[in-house]
């Protein structure tokens, strides 16, 4: 039955930025839909446990800084004790910095792209090991942005790591096809998360936003959890290298 292809039981997902936000919400979704939830994050997760913990799901947290690459090895292998295997990879974490470019730091532009983009492809390379190695296959589900398709404002490093998602999800997708792993990404619209805080906040620029969102309102981490719950099951096995909006219609004005 149709249904049954979107069912994750016995699945296990990792999720990045899982304390908060669009991960949170995402965490919660795939919880519901059956998976074992690894939510890595840097600070507690005791939240996400807590949303989990009142669906009857699983959940374990995994503190790690996703600014190095030197964590990839714990989180597998935390991943491994707790539940076995790794089936689904949510690479969600990500940070913004705001700068005039004319002014933007090498500091700025070597952090948004320590975690938007080294730690996507190493971790994505980290967990496809083991997928290869369990020879089921599997599911990576990157996030990526209206900015991979937008210049944006004040964020060129932020621009550029999220363009980059779009790259990187194809690239990966055509190497491990042959693995029946799929890489696909998310392009979340405006949400209302910390990431959009200083915007929200900004009446000017809020206004401007809402006005151009066909929705008519900022998209929330419940908008999420539909697709990523798809692209993490058999119901898109055929679906391979795509970014998927999920942006109440913005790219479409
Ligand atoms: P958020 O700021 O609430 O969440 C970001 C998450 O990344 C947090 O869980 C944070 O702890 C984690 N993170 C950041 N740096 C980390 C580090 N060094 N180590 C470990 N974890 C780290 O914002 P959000 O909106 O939930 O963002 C989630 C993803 O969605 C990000 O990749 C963001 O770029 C993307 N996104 C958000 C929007 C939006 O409108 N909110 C739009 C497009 C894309």
């Amino acid at each position: 039955m149709v249904l049954d292809m979107f069912k994750l039981d016995g699945k296990v997902a990792i999720v990045t930025g899982a304390n908060t936000g669009l991960g949170q919400g995402m965490c919660v979704g795939l919880a519901e839909a059956g998976a074992k939830v690894v939510g890595v994050a840097r600070r507690s997760c005791d939240e996400t446990a807590a949303l989990i913990k009142e669906i009857n799901g699983e959940f374990t947290a995994v503190i790690a800084d996703l600014s190095s690459t030197e964590v990839i090895d714990d989180i597998i292998s935390q991943t491994l004790k707790a539940y076995g295997r790794i089936d689904i990879l949510v690479n969600n974490a990500g940070i913004i910095k705001r700068e005039d470019a004319i002014n933007y730091t090498m500091a700025d532009w070597d952090a948004v792209y320590a975690v938007n983009q080294k730690e996507v492809f190493f971790l994505s390379q980290a967990v496809a090991k083991q997928l290869i190695k369990q020879g089921e296959g599997g599911k990576i589900i990157n996030v990526a942005s209206m900015l991979s398709y937008q210049g944006g404002i004040r964020v060129p490093a932020y621009t550029a790591s999220k363009s980059a998602i779009l790259g990187l999800t194809r690239a990966l997708a055509n190497e491990w096809a042959k693995y029946n792993i799929q890489v696909n990404a998310i392009a979340p619209g405006y949400m209302a998360t910390n990431n959009t805080e200083q915007l929200r906040n900004d009446e000017n620029r809020s206004t401007e936003i809402l006005d151009r969102i066909p929705a008519g309102r900022w998209g929330t981490p419940a908008d999420m959890q539909g697709t990523v719950v798809w692209l993490a099951s058999k119901a898109s096995d055929y679906v391979n290298g795509f970014t998927v909006a999920v942006d109440g219609g913005w790219l479409a004005r």
